[in-house]
């Protein structure tokens, strides 16, 4: 049993169609991040970019191929487990009609204001969220108030921060946020994951410009592969 990640990643010739569509969504995709490596996927609406992210978060079995980190199939490791080592930032956020301190802290037991704190600056939100009365006690949903989009997405960015994750993976999460925040996170990241893996979905040149490397996705496919200077 893995029990923390080194957090090289390995696709080897995966392909995947969803069952219920039978649209095939990647064909024989394969590619290496290697530990400490911050890697950026592009590609076109619909190229397959959420599917590599949610194979790798076991959301789907893949049909064909492997998917290994530091070399064991992820297929054989334990489900719960695996997944709380990686910190993954879906495409559509879910929050709760709950304070924002209990959406940052989120699956986790026991947390300090002080470590919620760190996760919302990380993700710059802090300075939204003490501008609130309540501060993090402030309720979302329906019995509270409405955060805007870029809000929301950053909200659900500390989520994924406060679990000081091995893996970092970002789905498409920057995009209601302006570049000036945009700048500020990836900033932060840099730090943070600092010698740990990270792959970011996205869509700008401004949010993959320092990536040592890039994926080029288009019909399932890789097409390019490298880093910012290569392509
Ligand atoms: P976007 O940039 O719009 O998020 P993407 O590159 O992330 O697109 P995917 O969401 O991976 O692309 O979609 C790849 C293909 O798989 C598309 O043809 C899409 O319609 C299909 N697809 C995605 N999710 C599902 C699903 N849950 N069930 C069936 N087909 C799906």
């Amino acid at each position: 049993e893995l029990k923390s990640f080194e957090g090289n990643i390995r696709f080897d010739q995966v392909s995947f169609t969803y069952p219920d569509t039978g649209i095939t969504a990647l064909k024989n995709v394969s590619f290496e991040i290697k530990k400490g490596q911050f890697a950026a996927i592009i590609g076109r609406t619909g190229s397959g970019k959420s599917t590599l992210a949610n194979l790798m978060m076991r959301m789907y079995d893949v049909d064909s191929g492997n998917i290994t980190i530091d070399r064991h199939p992820i297929k054989n490791l334990q489900l719960g487990p695996y997944r709380n080592q990686i910190g993954f930032v879906p495409q559509e956020v879910f929050l709760f009609s709950d304070t924002i301190k209990n959406n940052i802290a989120f699956g986790l037991d026991q947390v300090e204001q002080q470590e919620v704190e760190m996760a919302a600056r990380n993700a710059a939100v802090y300075q939204n969220i003490i501008n609130f009365d309540l501060k993090f006690e402030t309720m979302l949903g329906e019995r509270g108030i409405t955060l805007s989009g870029g809000q929301k997405q950053r909200v659900s960015i500390a989520r994924a921060l406060i679990k000081e994750p091995g893996i970092l993976i970002f789905d498409d999460c920057l995009s209601a946020v302006d570049t000036k925040t945009e700048e500020e996170i990836l900033g932060n990241l840099g730090r943070i994951m600092k010698g740990k893996t990270s792959i970011l979905i996205a869509h700008r040149i401004s949010t993959i410009k320092n990536a040592d490397v890039i994926i080029v996705l288009e019909d399932g496919q890789i097409i390019e592969q490298g880093t910012h200077q290569e392509l």
